[in-house]
């Protein structure tokens, strides 16, 4: 067992998920900085919640799609706390329509935040990670990056883009006790999901053996092991959370 007290940076840490990996972290003695872009009374919040754990934190604005502004959250957290070992590239957004009706911008936002926003984050973590020989990096995309849907060509290809920057990057770090991982979350009780009308709801549940959707609380535990000493071996893999829906 490793019980080394780490630095981790959870990017769209102030709600849903990446909220609920945050406090998981927190309860095991972490230093957490908690990422926002807009919701900064939720991101305090969490803090608070940290802190009533015994655990150090910060927040830090930022959008992760914008090069300079991930460049300086990240020089601000390593400030604050030390080099980040542990990295979180949650934040993520949807903006739903067909392809005949998908405006262009739309594409490009959600590229923007879910897949660039990804990369910036590694990218400009990785420094110290290889410098430190022991990194840990775990990438949120979805079940509809392996499946495809309906009104998310952009979220789909956003999130598949997400599993094969994951296993490249593996493999460039590999021997450096750094690694990649993707959770693919399912369905997920979250704003995301709150926009869905009961119809939606209801045909969505067709898809999964399990008959409801998942609770972050539900992805927070495997997506926390990744980023222990003892989850040193794997590395590229994408791990399913969906209650059956990719089966
Ligand atoms: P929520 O909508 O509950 O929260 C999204 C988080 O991302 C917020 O903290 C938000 O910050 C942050 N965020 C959004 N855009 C940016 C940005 N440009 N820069 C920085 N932070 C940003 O999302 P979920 O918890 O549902 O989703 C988290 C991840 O899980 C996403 O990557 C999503 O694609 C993925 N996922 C979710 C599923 C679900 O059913 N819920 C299913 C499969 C995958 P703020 O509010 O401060 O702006």
């Amino acid at each position: 067992m490793d019980n080394k007290k780490r630095i981790a940076l959870i990017t769209g840490a102030s709600r849903g998920i990446g909220r609920s990996i945050a406090i998981r972290l927190a309860k095991a003695g972490h230093k957490i900085a908690i990422n926002y872009n807009s919701h900064k009374n939720d991101a305090i919040e969490v803090l608070n919640n940290i802190k009533s754990y015994g655990s150090e934190g910060i927040i830090v604005k930022a959008d992760v799609s914008k090069r300079d502004e991930v460049e300086f959250m990240i020089k601000n957290v390593e400030e604050n706390l030390g080099p980040i070992e542990i990295l979180y590239n949650n934040a993520g957004i949807i903006s739903d329509s067909l392809l005949m009706r998908l405006k262009i911008e739309e594409f490009d936002r959600v590229i923007d935040t879910n897949l660039k926003g990804t990369f910036y984050c590694t990218k400009f973590c990785l420094n110290n990670m290889i410098k430190n020989r022991w990194g840990r990096i775990i990438n949120i995309s979805s079940v509809v990056g392996l499946r495809g849907n309906v009104g998310q060509s952009n979220y789909a290809a956003s999130k598949a883009g997400i599993h094969a920057f994951t296993k490249s990057v593996a493999k460039e770090v590999a021997t450096r006790n750094i690694t990649v991982n993707v959770v693919a979350p399912g369905y997920i009780s979250t704003a995301t999901t709150d926009v869905l009308t009961e119809k939606q709801k209801k045909s969505v549940m067709a898809w999964i053996p399990m008959q409801r959707f998942g609770e972050p609380d539900e992805i927070a535990p495997l997506a926390t092991f990744l980023s222990t000493e003892e989850a040193r071996y794997i590395t590229g893999a994408i791990m399913r959370v969906d209650g059956g829906m990719a089966i």
